[in-house]
């Protein structure tokens, strides 16, 4: 008699990888048991620091507030310049972590709520879902940092317990994710149009790497799709620097600053990141109104917000963001509970 042998095709991202009994996706972080694809990292933490939230980069929500921030191995892309490799494209053997510990950490760190971010959150797609259902539940902030490869359906879900999101665009051209990512280009505008259709707060991150994707026509391109998706979001362009595979010089300051100028153009908040800083311009860090161009968020030394009730104190002017600075305690209720989504879905 043969054995028979079961493969499984992963639903979850457009990888769509087909996997044979006992073997791993293209994310390493999902595999086919039983014929079934599932989570082989479930609850592994590879990182967690407590982070300010404008790292993550997130400029408009809570400044100034600080959040747990935790990542497990894996990614569904393979960028030849990942800045966090050692855990998306290598294992690093973290600690195991129920959701509701999770939750019960980011509480005792005082911390806003909890950040997905690191690797890639979407492949450790239950254990977020759990997680921040149990933040969420007793009343913290749900922040994911991510590529947006998944399928709508998936991010629909995980949408419905996340406050916000910073999604990297990583360049203009679908030649560029192909070559560079294996991804394309088409998977990230399809997540973030859903999340501009779903009016979750999302600023936008692009890694601006010479000659790759730094043509001032790639960078207005994309300045105007952003535009035309009709929602207020900031976005930052990031300097790059030498990492994994990639030994390109580092970006160039002058050809970072001259880009930002020309997405504001288009666009009113546009931020520069991995910069020296700069006291005197505010190193492209500082949140301007866009109306009257005085500093409502400095960010020199320290975050001070100077947003009265959602508007400019100089000229009265609305600015975008979610801009409550005292942090967001909450309850001892998520340590308790530990709910579990139905993991045969997949
Ligand atoms: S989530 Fe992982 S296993 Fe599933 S399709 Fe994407 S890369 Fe493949």
């Amino acid at each position: 008699m043969t054995e028979q042998l079961h493969s499984a095709v992963c639903p979850l991202c457009p990888q769509h990888c087909v996997v044979a009994e006992g073997g791993v996706g293209r994310c390493r972080a999902r595999g086919c048991l039983g014929g079934r694809m599932t989570s082989l990292t479930y609850g592994q933490v590879a990182a967690m620091h407590v982070d300010p939230i404008e790292k993550k980069p997130l400029f408009h929500f809570y400044p100034g507030s600080s959040i747990l921030s935790v990542g497990g191995n894996g990614c569904n892309l393979r960028c030849s310049f990942c800045q966090n490799y050692e855990i998306s494209q290598q294992k690093v053997r973290g600690r195991d972590f129920r959701p509701a510990e999770l939750a019960g950490v980011a509480q005792a760190e005082n911390s806003l709520g909890i950040c997905f971010t690191y690797s890639e959150p979407l492949v450790w797609f239950e254990t977020v879902l759990e997680t921040a259902a149990l933040v969420k539940e007793a009343g913290g902030k749900t922040v994911l940092v991510t590529n947006g490869v998944i399928m709508p359906r998936y991010l629909g879900q995980l949408l419905d317990v996340i406050d916000a999101v910073n999604i990297d665009v990583k360049a203009f051209t679908d030649e560029f994710y192909r070559t560079h990512t294996g991804g394309r280009l088409s998977w990230v505008l399809r997540s973030v149009e859903l999340l501009a259709a779903r009016g979750i707060h999302f600023e936008v991150s692009t890694l601006v790497i010479p000659g790759l994707n730094d043509g001032s026509e790639e960078i207005r391109g994309l300045a105007k799709y952003l535009r035309d998706l009709g929602v207020p979001l900031a976005w930052h362009l990031n300097r790059y620097y030498p990492a994994y595979m990639a030994d390109y010089p580092p970006t160039p300051e002058q050809s970072l600053r001259k880009l930002a100028t020309v997405g504001r153009e288009y666009l009113p908040y546009v931020y520069l990141g991995n910069l020296r800083y700069d006291a005197a311009s505010g190193s492209g860090m500082n949140t301007l109104c866009p109306t009257c161009q005085s500093v409502v968020v400095d960010r020199r030394d320290s975050v001070r917000v100077k947003v009265v009730d959602g508007k400019c104190p100089q000229c009265s002017a609305e600015i975008w963001g979610i801009w409550q600075t005292e942090l967001v305690p909450y309850g001892r209720e998520a340590s308790k509970k530990n709910k579990k989504i139905n993991h045969s879905e997949y």
